[in-house]
């Protein structure tokens, strides 16, 4: 079964609800590089979330090791209207988004005509 071996990005840049935690805020249950420390306690969305890196690692194409996003500074999640993607960016790394393996993975998803919408602390937009 895939891991998030040590990540703990979306403990920090998501919003959970249960816990009034804003987004971009480190959860203070995190131990950040390491997980959960209340893991058998953790609120409901925590317990269904997995990001679109962690979903494709159970598959026939996992996404390479450098766009998990502890290291790549972007957590990658679905909208609600399905395939389209949201890229949570930290608003300390705003182009965390346009360079590296990351910038290409954005170039790929574009050629494909996958729409991509960029959250970054108080911007919200297409890219
Ligand atoms: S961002 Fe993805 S890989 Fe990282 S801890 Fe969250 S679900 Fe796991
Ligand atoms: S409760 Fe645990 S899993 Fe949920 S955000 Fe906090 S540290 Fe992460």
């Amino acid at each position: 079964m895939p891991s998030c071996d040590g990540c703990t990005a979306c403990c920090k840049m998501l919003k959970i609800r249960e816990l009034n935690k804003p987004g971009n805020t480190w959860c203070p249950h995190c131990k950040i590089g390491a997980g959960c420390t209340i893991y058998d306690s953790r609120p409901e969305s925590c317990r269904v979330y997995e990001c679109i890196w962690l979903q494709t690692q159970a598959g026939a194409k996992p996404m390479p090791l450098e766009l998990r996003p502890d290291r790549s500074h972007v957590v990658i999640g679905a909208t609600n209207q399905g395939e389209d993607l949201v890229l949570y960016v930290s608003p300390d790394r705003p182009d965390a988004w346009k360079h590296g393996a990351f910038g290409r993975f954005v170039a790929t998803m574009k050629a494909r005509g996958v729409a991509m919408v960029l959250s970054c602390g108080d911007v919200t937009k297409a890219v």
